[in-house]
């Protein structure tokens, strides 16, 4: 072989050499699209069938895991009032790591960016601008940052956990809405029907005593009458603030309609209820609402412990009668059977 012949072989060989390293590193690039692909679907298929904000972000931990070492993920939205941290630490580390994280969200100056506390902490912040307007995204890790593979692999996520938190919160503020009375906020009807039966299983179970307080407005007809009917409607937000405030989040308020309503105290017997129900008639007396100088909101109240074989029907039917008490001995009072 003569020397151009030799050179030109070396030549093609060489070439070839280089067209297998360009294949191998394509391979290599659609391996790690191949790859992440996978891992997209897998977050996809864990999120699908999730309704609610926190078993969302609890769901992109659990996926999150074994790629990224995470001790929080937290999401904060303003524009919703919806928070959820979830934090898979225990003990001091824990609670330092949920102050960080709420410093950071309560600094809504902040931006995107990475931020380090005197503990060691690091947490990574993504504003989600689709996910209802203001989610913020944070992720903390002790000792180190995220490398840029780890930022990627979460940035990516992100587009994905975007359509699917913004789905979870439509479900939760539908959820509400339903659950919820629309002028003073309280549990409707429904929540009670959801609610009762729970609350008077586990009443029985553990013998732990219960008290329905049956409520009615005195008068609120002649407020509508004379002051107009959105005047009546900020009434009936006032009373149900005032109502809201006595008590606590075991009980059960609930607007059933009109000027109704319903408070069932959990582990409270009627001696003790008799105490909180007295202490709302004069609350509401005393925020002095009138009709005319002659007519005074005021309201009616008929307490009755559930009783051992007593079911709901029986029940209610029994503090609306007590309450028909207290509104015939004169109204503004509290009657007890
Ligand atoms: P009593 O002392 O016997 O309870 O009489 P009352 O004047 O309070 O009247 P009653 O409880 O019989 O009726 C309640 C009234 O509440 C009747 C209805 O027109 C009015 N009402 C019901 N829902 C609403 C509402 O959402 N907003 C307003 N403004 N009024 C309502
Ligand atoms: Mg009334």
């Amino acid at each position: 072989m003569n020397t151009t012949a030799k050179a030109s072989l070396i030549e093609s060989a060489q070439q070839q050499l280089a067209d297998i390293d360009r294949v191998m590193v394509e391979l290599d690039h659609f391996k790690k699209q191949t790859q992440r692909l996978d891992l997209m679907n897998r977050l996809h298929a864990r999120v699908a069938g999730v309704l609610s904000l926190s078993g969302m972000i609890e769901a992109y931990s659990v996926w999150l895991t074994p790629l990224v070492e995470h001790e929080l993920i937290g999401y904060h939205n303003t524009t919703r009032n919806k928070q959820h941290l979830f934090c898979s630490g225990h003990g001091p580390n824990r609670r330092r790591a949920i102050a960080f994280a709420e410093q950071l969200i309560e600094s809504e100056s902040s931006c995107e960016g990475i931020y380090r506390d005197d503990h060691g902490h690091y947490a990574h912040k993504w504003l989600m601008e689709k996910a209802g307007d203001a989610g913020i995204f944070l992720l903390l890790q002790k000792g180190r940052k995220l490398t840029d593979e780890e930022a990627e692999l979460i940035n990516d996520s992100l587009i994905i956990l975007n359509d699917s938190l913004t789905r979870a919160l439509d479900y939760e503020d539908l959820f509400e809405r339903a659950s919820n009375d629309p002028l003073t906020g309280l549990a409707n009807r429904r929540a009670f029907d959801e609610r009762i039966h729970g609350m008077m299983d586990s009443a029985r179970r553990y013998k732990n005593a219960l008290t329905m307080l049956s409520m009615d407005l005195d008068k609120f007809k002649d407020i509508n009458d004379n002051l107009g009917h959105l005047a009546g409607d900020k009434v009936l937000k006032s009373i149900a603030a005032v109502l809201q405030n006595a008590v606590r989040s075991s009980d059960l308020l609930v607007r059933m309609g009109g000027d109704e309503f319903i408070l069932v105290l959990d582990n409270t017997d009627k001696c003790n209820a008799r105490i909180l129900a007295e202490r709302l008639v004069r609350s509401i007396d005393e925020l002095d609402i009138r009709a005319d100088d002659e007519t005074k909101l005021g309201i009616s109240i008929g307490l009755a412990q559930l009783e051992e074989g007593e079911n709901l029907q029986a029940w209610l039917e029994r503090a609306d009668d007590i309450l028909y008490h207290a509104k015939s001995e004169g109204r503004s009072r509290v009657a007890v059977r």
